[in-house]
């Protein structure tokens, strides 16, 4: 892989061309801008740093969604140092959980942030046995350019926390060398280029709106234009514009557009409320012809989703890929619409190894083995992975770092246990197309280890595999499956459900769907050790920013117990 430090390979980029738009205020940024604005930015920093070397230091920072955004991260990235991009949704003490597990030196704000940054800086410190210096610096705009001395491609960096949605977040340590090579797989990959419109609706503290909709587009020259926060409405309205009868030459057509499972069903659910002009027009820009790429993941895609996305596209199929902080993307769909399978994630991306190791009898599981040929079940195995793209510790957590990586006899280094499961399966059709990386058996996951898998009566069972069949239910809009303890059972699946408008009134006497009618229906698609034995109603299911549900919290919500 080339050592191509981010800076260096957007300095590579045409000046003249367009890097960032603010949707809103139209206001658009070049290439060039970018570099001069980030050599100047850096400088400040270390101006700022009075004399410290900031190599390898953590710097905080608290800046909205859009062209100050990128300044600041790369100006932190080329000065060697860590960026920790904080979200400005978290409250206070939250934030100030991050800065004192980073050890940030150095807190930044935007004039937008300046009271929460206050705010935070007031925040006692926790338990935090180290000193630091909190700073809050303004960045600035200036037209100087400054040259910049050789880079060091394997300094500085960013730090990623977990989502937390099974414990408290993680620092992931993602240096300047793990970024690159996560960027150019997916660049390979999903083929970025300089053509590629993106729109940008996704919070900018997670790995999938920092690395695939961010860092790898700007590798790529592609153009990035920040829509934040996510309204339904006003996404499908810029979509349109290029599309209406006459449309404002200065907005171009959205080729690129990668978000989680929820903000697709939001999209879907909102496209009928628009007026009908507007709803032509969006239809044409989703078109394959216009938009060449729609891609989802972060949480499983539900497949009633992904039908509803493609017939209103013309044909547009979702690409589902999986990934984590920890490894940024894992497992892709290819390209081809034939490589797009329903509840797939795909292959091992390009420089990613990935093995599936038995959840039972802790063995590889080979190609051709993915069967059980005693029992004819499919065997479970939890995803590992290696490779330049995976982090190599979590941050002052050498615990949780050791913990999570296993050796491995062939010398060829450590594997990291993702904690998710998953099955292989070939498919009739898929994995033919000119993308190398891109066949074999496909990976399907089952879900996490710890919260998705059940194992009730001596089967295990996925929960994403029942929320998948739960959810191609009409009556159905939502749902979380899980296992309860269960003296007869060892565990006994259970399921929090919410009802679509079709489910409020599909009951006897126009009643709302009721348990007894859920389990009747289930009976039809699941075998019976499948059907939830427990199902409660709900009005909403609480999700993160990400679409992520914390299933023990909602579990405690509900029953009062821990899961
Ligand atoms: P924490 O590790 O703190 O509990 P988290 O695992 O939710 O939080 P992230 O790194 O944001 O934090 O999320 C990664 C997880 O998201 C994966 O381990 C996997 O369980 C889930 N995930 C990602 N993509 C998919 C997908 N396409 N289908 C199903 N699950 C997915
Ligand atoms: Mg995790």
């Amino acid at each position: 892989l080339p050592r191509l430090p981010i800076f260096e390979a957007i300095k590579k980029h045409d000046g003249k061309s367009t890097a960032v738009i603010h949707s809103l205020s139209g206001r658009t940024f070049t290439y060039g801008e970018l570099v001069n604005d980030v050599a100047a930015a850096k400088d400040k920093l270390q101006k700022n740093a009075n004399g410290k070397s900031m190599a390898g230091e953590r710097i905080s920072f608290l800046v909205e969604n859009g062209y100050d955004y990128v300044v600041t991260l790369l100006s932190i990235v080329a000065a060697h140092a860590i960026a920790v991009p904080l979200s400005p949704t978290f409250p206070a003490h939250e934030l100030r959980y991050i800065i004192d597990q980073s050890e940030s030196f150095m807190l930044l704000s935007s004039e937008k942030f300046q009271d929460k940054a206050d705010d935070v800086l007031k925040e006692g410190i926790e338990t935090s046995p180290i000193n630091y210096k909190q700073e809050k610096i303004m960045m600035g705009k200036t037209d100087d350019y400054v040259t910049l001395e050789e880079p060091e491609s394997d300094k500085g960096g960013m730090m990623l926390y977990t989502s937390g949605t099974t414990n408290r977040p993680k620092g992931v340590l993602l240096s300047q060398d793990i970024l690159t090579a996560q960027s150019m797989s997916l660049l390979e990959a999903w083929d970025y280029s300089s053509k590629d419109m993106l729109l940008h609706v996704l919070p900018l503290h997670h790995i999938h709106g920092t690395v695939n909709a961010l860092l790898t587009p700007l590798f790529a020259g592609s153009t990035i234009e920040f829509q934040y926060p996510f309204n339904a409405t006003a996404v499908w309205e810029r979509l349109a514009a290029p599309f209406l009868p006459n449309p404002d030459p200065a907005k171009k057509p959205i080729t690129f557009l990668t978000v989680v499972p929820t903000i697709y069903t939001r999209l879907l659910s909102s496209h009928s409320s628009l007026s009908s002009e507007l709803q032509q027009a969006s239809k044409t820009a989703l078109y394959p012809s216009n938009m060449r790429l729609n891609i989802s993941g972060s949480a499983a895609l539900p497949t009633p989703v992904k039908s509803a996305w493609t017939e209103l596209s013309g044909g547009n199929v979702l690409l589902e890929r999986y990934g984590m902080t920890e490894v940024g993307m894992a497992l892709s769909c290819g390209l081809s619409f034939a490589d797009r399978v329903d509840g797939s994630v795909g292959w091992p991306l390009p420089s990613v190894q990935a093995r599936l190791v038995d959840t039972e009898t802790h063995e590889t599981i080979k190609e051709g083995e993915e069967v059980d040929a005693a029992t004819g079940r499919e065997r479970h195995g939890e995803i590992q992975l290696r490779g330049p793209t995976i982090f190599r510790e979590y941050w002052r957590n050498p615990e949780a770092t050791a913990k999570e990586f296993v050796d491995d006899a062939d010398g060829q280094g450590k594997w990291f246990k993702t904690g998710d499961v998953a099955v292989r399966r070939n498919v009739d059709g898929a994995g033919k197309s000119n993308q190398a990386w891109a066949h074999g058996p496909l990976y399907f996951i089952q879900g996490r280890k710890s919260a998705d898998i059940i194992k009730t009566g001596g089967e295990k069972v996925s929960a994403l595999e029942i929320e998948r069949e739960m959810l191609s239910l009409p009556q159905v809009d939502e749902v979380a499956v899980f296992g309860l303890p269960s003296e007869a059972w060892g565990q006994k699946v259970a399921a929090v459900v919410v009802l679509s408008e079709t489910g409020k009134t599909a009951g006897r006497g126009g009643k709302p769907w009721s348990a007894l009618d859920m389990r009747k229906a289930l009976k039809e698609i699941l075998v019976n050790y499948k059907i939830p034995q427990e199902m409660k109603v709900v009005d909403t299911i609480p999700r993160n920013a990400m679409g992520k549900i914390n299933k023990k919290q909602l579990v405690k919500q509900i029953w009062g117990e821990p899961l």
